[in-house]
């Protein structure tokens, strides 16, 4: 299986998040959660992680939250979540051929 650079963190294998506790805020590093620290992931992963990047911006375009969309789309938000983190299809939860007729799914970026 072909090996490509992971799009969510670059490469880096990890991610910074901020931490708030009782002591105030920190940075903290976390491995990264859809490569899972390898840095590389397979090709179709990489693909599904940009067609759910391009479903976000479509999203957030339209001035979408996701709730409003998981909604439009006949889905659970946390499903649609999945979806735009590059760990589901979308296929696997609605007909997108449908979609794209109405708009719905961006069509730019297709193969
Ligand atoms: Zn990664």
């Amino acid at each position: 299986m072909v090996k490509i650079v992971c799009p969510s963190c670059g490469g880096a294998k990890t991610g910074y998040r901020i931490a708030c506790g009782d002591r105030g805020c920190r940075t903290g590093e976390i491995t990264c959660d859809f490569c899972k620290g390898e840095g590389q992931v397979s090709s179709e992963a990489s693909e599904r992680w940009h067609r759910g990047d391009a479903l976000r911006k479509a999203r957030v375009e339209r001035g979408l939250t996701l709730s409003e969309q998981a909604a439009i789309l006949g889905v659970a938000p946390k499903a649609l979540n999945d979806v735009e983190f590059g760990r589901r299809r979308l296929e696997e939860l609605v007909d997108v051929g449908a979609l794209r007729c109405e708009g719905i799914v961006p069509v730019a970026g297709e193969k």
